[in-house]
């Protein structure tokens, strides 16, 4: 994640990362806690030292390969508890994340 950052601070010939934008999914296994102890880890003189993260949370979707329906997290309807915890469609063919589980960067503010 951070050399991902970084990267993107050499591609834009930057020297220093101010602050980074993530998105991180409702559905995802990731704790924004962690993901920031990581960081203050791994920055450590970097580009990227003086930077802070900024986290947005992306909801958990989830689509019915059969019908099309789609729901979150919160229960739904006519209703069969799904896989991924979350309540479905009563198709009961399982669901497709559609999004919720990714921890992607957004944006990178740089000078
Ligand atoms: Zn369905």
């Amino acid at each position: 994640m951070l050399d991902l950052a970084l990267d993107e601070t050499k591609k834009h010939g930057a020297e220093r990362i101010n602050r980074i934008r993530l998105l991180l999914g409702e559905g995802g296994s990731v704790v924004p806690d962690s993901v920031r102890f990581y960081f203050d880890e791994m920055k450590q003189g970097t580009a990227a030292a003086d930077a802070e993260l900024e986290f947005k949370t992306v909801p958990l979707k989830i689509r019915c390969p059969k019908c099309g329906t789609e729901w979150g997290l919160s229960p739904k309807g006519d209703c069969t508890q799904g896989p991924f915890g979350p309540e479905m469609c009563a198709c009961n063919a399982g669901g497709e994340i559609i999004s919720g589980q990714e921890l992607l960067s957004e944006s990178i503010d740089v000078d």
